[in-house]
């Protein structure tokens, strides 16, 4: 590993159970290291870093968010490089949830941690995370500006229709309830590297974003703007996702606790971890769910036309809200690797402009592409996105302002 960290920026992104980062370099986005500390809390815990083009694996059970980031930190130190000493530019830590409060990247500080934390309610098993790498990242780097980039920014400025949910305004009021809009970090850099794919000025561009991978959502965006997206006050609502349900009747909920006696936490756990793909087909990885398919299991092959009839209800949906798109891009796991999920989320639409070229769908690839033909009126295209470089960047500018 180079010597040189001082232009570098350490991006964070703690989860409930784990916490993954990379070192980077925000202009040019080369990864100097990058790893991730799982099962935190369990005695199997552990990381797996790699940099240099060795990967260094260690297990032993890590307490806390507070332990991993030590781990983090320690395993730099063993594989020759203690950030504590040498310095960084940065860390941008994702955030999940900013609420009405925060749509912008935010130099953090202590009423920014007290902010973050109030947000809890919104996003219960995210937002303590964040603060637990937050709170860990400050104490082993009190010298450097950290930066919190939120999740929720880029739907800040959703119109009223889209974000407003028809219930009674003052209990929503009271309590926060509205579309927020998540995966905003990789909505806004994907649709960016389109406009810029196409050689064409955001502002004249109205695009959809399927960002699929094991959470799924879809954003319609007018001119660099999103006019509506499917996540909404968590990231739950919108499309079939690897273990979420998204949309369903929320008449559901009231069945469950009146007939089959759910309480509050099982209907959590049944709409969060048992439901999506997972809850159709017993398996949330979609290339299991394509052997499935292959093998004859009818649950799967349903489980895979649900995920596409909702893909296409809101392929609907934005191309009516956009009155017609310039480009298609899909992303994320899902989206970059499954020329099948693409073909068929786009299937017989030619009459609007849409149109796939199997032999650019199937090609294999890692970099952005068009996947339509050159003459279609819509661009169809896979864009990989990149989040931990979008964040590097953005708390990049952030410290350079600061
Ligand atoms: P996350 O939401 O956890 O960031 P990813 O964007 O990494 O998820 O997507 C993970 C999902 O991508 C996996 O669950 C898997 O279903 C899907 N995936 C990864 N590679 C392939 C592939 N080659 N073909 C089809 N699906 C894939």
């Amino acid at each position: 590993m180079s010597e040189r960290t001082d232009d570098l920026v350490l991006v964070i992104n703690s989860g409930s159970s784990s916490i993954k980062y990379q070192l980077l370099d925000p202009e040019s986005g080369a990864v100097t290291a990058a790893g991730v500390v799982d099962r935190i809390g369990e005695d199997n815990a552990g990381i797996e870093h790699h940099a240099d083009g060795e990967t260094t694996e260690r297990r032993s059970a890590v307490a806390d968010h507070t332990a991993g980031l030590r781990l983090i930190f320690d395993t730099f130190a063993a594989t020759g490089h203690d950030l504590t000493r040498s310095g960084i530019r940065a860390v941008g830590h994702r955030v999940v949830h900013g609420g009405e409060v925060f749509y912008q990247p935010t130099l953090i500080d202590d009423d920014v941690v007290a902010a973050i934390s109030d947000l809890s309610s919104l996003a219960p098993l995210h937002n303590p995370a964040n603060v637990a790498g937050i709170e860990s990242a400050r104490e082993l780097l009190p010298d450097v500006p950290q930066v919190a980039v939120f999740d929720t920014a880029f739907f800040h400025g959703l119109p009223d229709a889209a974000k407003t949910y028809a219930i009674d305004a003052k209990v929503a009021a009271a309590h926060g309830i509205r579309k927020y809009g998540f995966h905003g970090t990789s909505h806004e850099y994907v649709s960016g590297q389109v406009a810029e794919l196409l050689g064409r000025d955001p502002a004249q561009l109205n695009q959809i974003v399927f960002h699929l991978g094991n959470g799924a959502s879809a954003s319609a965006i007018r001119g660099g703007h999103p006019t509506d997206t499917t996540m909404g006050l968590t990231p739950l609502e919108g499309l079939v996702m690897g273990t979420r349900s998204g949309d369903l009747d929320p008449g559901i909920i009231a069945h469950l606790v009146r007939s089959a006696h759910f309480d509050i936490d099982q209907v959590d756990k049944l709409l969060n971890r048992d439901s999506g793909i997972k809850g159709l087909s017993g398996v949330n990885d979609f290339r299991e769910l394509q052997r499935l398919i292959d093998n004859g299991d009818t649950a799967a092959k349903l489980a895979y036309d649900v995920y596409i009839h909702r893909l296409r209800r809101y392929l609907g949906a934005y191309l009516i809200d956009l009155g017609g798109v310039d480009a298609i891009t899909f992303t994320a796991g899902v989206g970059e690797n499954s020329p099948q999920v693409r073909a068929d989320a786009l299937a017989g639409l030619s009459r609007f402009g849409i149109e796939v070229d199997p032999t650019a769908n199937t090609a294999k690839g890692r970099t952005a592409r068009r996947i339509s033909p050159p003459d279609a009126e819509v661009a169809v295209l896979v864009v990989p996105t990149n989040e931990e470089l979008a964040i590097a960047r953005a708390a990049h500018q952030v410290a350079e302002s600061a």
